[in-house]
């Protein structure tokens, strides 16, 4: 079978970027994943296919060897290829950040692409470390635009000394009595319906066929050990409080070299000092004094961009909502912006000495001083209304 051109199979052009090369292939996955797809061996096999091309693609080096001599260029145990393909679970283990991150278009949609350990086991069972929760504050600024988190989490990880099988060495296992190696013990038992046979896993070796004689002493047999690791995180822009992010195999270590747990990312949201958040829209409540609304002016205002200027005509009345459209923050799927919402308050002088009084009176007098509300200004009130009923 011949193979095809790992561009073509992420349908991306000979020049793109690593961005864009990470981009097709998250699409790929999510397209191709089989949790989506379940028992279909064509959705698997391009799964697999838009794994290994993303293998070699991202890859400055390879890329380089696959552009210039093709598949010869980076095949076989040589150039580290897949060779006899990826298993599914070296394809998560490998690529685990990636499915992090296209997580981030969608979370809410998907339950994660955990537990996969547990569907492919053939026969034995494969133990999968637990779920890791850690959580994440980001302030409005990261979350208008993306951040990198690393965070430091107490997890379980695989011991170094017996690289997670718990023996002290390679002779000091034997096969378990109890289940002849298999993993499982069969019963037959008798019930009005006649004899039934049922398997279950063998308590004795856990399922694992084999018993550890002598014991790795770092570990004490578990194949794992608590220490901390330090992750880096790629949260995507727009997520919100609460949300969660599911990065497969960052968690805890399996017993005796299974497969990782998946890391489980809660974002928490930091209140911003000025503005606040509707949805993806900002909102951000400016007080005039009375000259600027009367007079007109220009003002400066926060945006999660930093401070712009915006211009105040003369006559604005409180109430008045400006929209800054594009100026909140991005949709957490990339696509389009929230706006931020200018609420105009004027702040009427509450202390007032002598002299101004004197002032403020003589103004008053003056015909332009009556309210003389316009029907616009009079619609704006009835709507405001509405917020309150
Ligand atoms: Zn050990
Ligand atoms: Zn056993």
């Amino acid at each position: 079978m011949s193979k095809r051109d790992y561009y073509e199979v992420l349908g991306i052009s000979k020049g793109a970027t690593q961005e864009e090369i990470k981009k097709a292939y998250r699409k790929n996955a999510i397209q191709y994943h089989p949790d989506k797809n379940p028992g279909d061996k064509e959705a698997e096999s391009k799964f697999k296919e838009a794994a290994e091309a993303y293998e070699i693609l991202s890859n400055a080096d390879k890329r380089n060897r696959y552009d210039r001599y093709g598949h010869a260029g980076v095949g076989g145990a040589a150039g580290g290829g897949f060779g006899g393909g990826m298993s599914m679970e070296d394809i998560f283990e490998n690529f685990g950040d990636v499915f992090g991150s296209a997580f981030g278009g969608s979370f809410g949609g998907f339950g994660g692409f955990g537990g996969f350990g547990n569907s492919r086991q053939r026969g034995r069972r494969v133990n999968k470390g637990s779920t890791l929760r850690v959580k994440v504050t980001l302030t409005l600024n990261d979350i208008a635009h993306g951040v990198n988190k690393k965070i430091k989490v107490n997890k379980y990880i695989t011991c170094d000394t017996c690289g997670g099988n718990g023996a002290k060495d390679s002779a000091s296992f034997s096969n378990c009595s109890t289940c002849h190696g298999s993993g499982q013990v069969t019963k037959v038992t008798s019930t009005f319906l006649g004899q039934m046979q049922t398997s279950s896993i063998c308590h004795v070796c856990g399922g694992e066929g084999k018993i550890i004689t002598n014991k790795c002493t770092k570990c004490h047999g578990e194949g794992m050990v608590k220490d901390s690791e330090v992750i880096s995180l790629d949260i995507p822009a727009g997520v919100a409080e609460g949300m969660q992010l599911s990065v497969s195999g960052r968690g805890n270590a399996a017993r005796r070299g299974g497969v990782n747990g998946d890391l489980i990312v809660v974002i928490h949201e930091e209140k911003h000092p000025d503005l606040i958040r509707d949805g993806n829209d900002l909102i951000y409540g400016l007080y005039l004094n009375l000259a600027e609304a009367a007079i007109g002016s220009t003002v400066e205002i926060p945006t999660v961009d930093g401070k712009v200027k915006i211009k105040i005509e003369p006559g604005t009345q409180p109430g008045k909502i400006l929209r800054l459209r594009g100026k909140g923050l991005p949709e957490v799927n990339g696509y389009g912006k929230g706006d931020l919402l200018v609420n105009i308050n004027v702040w009427v002088p509450k202390n007032l000495s002598k002299e101004e009084k004197k002032q403020v009176e003589q103004l008053a007098a003056s015909e332009n001083f009556k309210p003389q509300p316009s029907l616009d200004d009079k619609n704006l009130f009835q709507r405001m209304k509405g917020f309150f009923e």
